[in-house]
């Protein structure tokens, strides 16, 4: 993934060394051509099977002593594969390396995440054409794939979450079996990847009319979801965000059940950095894209959640989910 970020090469096998020199990327032969294409002007050496001792030389020609690895990427198994062969070279981990770099979006990266963001929009007015009582949770979790890969997306971000009438208390209740039942509260949150890009979004309607508690519940957590937009915003940090949405719930009584984080970075990956949660200290900047995604989970009951996608600002946010945040009642 950040050898991609870092290069443009999208080949599935790849080891991408910085030195202050210069960058040269190791992939065996059935990448060696495409990383050319994808990666012009790049270093490329192809890697066969004694790969790690010719790293170890090329480590050596270059006089390097001392090895910074992305520990959220290399295996343990690797790292004590090096250690073993690389005797003479320090290893360090490293943490911040790519991803304090792809916590701020360029504008190609913000349009790319834009469109990947529509699509998303584009599968839900489809879907609400097509989710019905009688159907399954995981029926419904394959048409929205469907629909998605057949507009362009590589890859679904994620698995889809279809979770309907009780298993609607379940925050990350993948779809199962389940059948939708008339009455039933559906929450989705699904999204696919388009040019390297993730989109994530979640609504949750019903199906039939609302009752009382259900539409109490969802009036709340969809003031707390704007409450959350509105606390977006550059300067601000991820706790400090997460808390505007926790005491609104707490305030009204439902703090204890939002039990997870308001929500967290997406670009490459559906889920990194920055987080916006409790203890997280990191501040928001410009260029930051983020999910805002409160949700009340009652057991034996159901839940709601929202989540929408957003672009911090210097002056806020901008919305990038277009799609209705009214109930829906289908
Ligand atoms: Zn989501
Ligand atoms: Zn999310």
């Amino acid at each position: 993934m950040n050898y991609r970020y870092l290069t443009g090469f999208t080949g599935t096998r790849g080891y991408l060394l910085v030195t202050e020199e210069g960058a040269c990327l190791f992939t065996d032969f059935r990448y060696t051509q495409q990383a050319g294409e994808q990666a012009p002007g790049l270093e490329i050496r192809e890697i066969g099977t004694r790969w790690v001792e010719d790293m170890h030389r090329y480590l050596n020609e270059k006089k390097i002593g001392e090895l910074g690895l992305e520990k959220d990427y290399i295996s343990y198994q690797l790292y004590a594969l090096f250690s073993e062969k690389w005797p003479d070279i320090k290893l360090r981990p490293e943490d911040k390396l790519t991803a304090s770099l792809r916590l701020i979006k360029d504008p190609e990266e913000t349009a790319a995440i834009q469109e990947a963001v529509d699509l998303a929009d584009q599968a839900f007015t489809y879907i609400l054409g097509h989710i019905k009582p009688g159907l399954e949770e995981r029926e419904i979790a394959l048409k929205l794939e469907v629909y998605l890969r057949e507009a362009g997306a590589s890859e679904r971000s994620f698995d889809f979450i279809v979770a309907s009438g009780k298993r609607g208390a379940l925050p990350h209740g993948v779809a199962s079996h389940k059948v939708l039942q008339q009455g039933d509260l559906v929450t989705l949150d699904f999204g696919g990847i388009l040019k390297g890009y993730c989109s994530d979004i979640t609504r949750t309607l019903c199906l039939g009319k609302a009752g009382d508690r259900q539409k109490e519940i969802y009036r709340l957590v969809r003031e707390g979801q704007e409450r959350g937009l509105k606390a977006v915003k550059a300067g601000v940090t991820g706790e400090e965000a997460d808390k505007v949405v926790r005491d609104f719930f707490g305030e009204a009584g439902y703090g204890e059940y939002f039990g997870h984080g308001l929500g967290h970075g997406v670009g490459m990956e559906v889920h990194e950095a920055p987080r916006l949660a409790p203890a997280a200290a990191d501040g928001l900047e410009p260029g930051m894209v983020v999910t805002v995604e409160p949700g009340i989970y009652i057991p034996d009951f159901g839940g709601v959640r929202i989540e929408d996608m957003v672009l911090v600002t210097g002056e806020g946010c901008r919305v990038l989910t277009k799609s209705s945040k009214d109930l829906i009642e289908l």
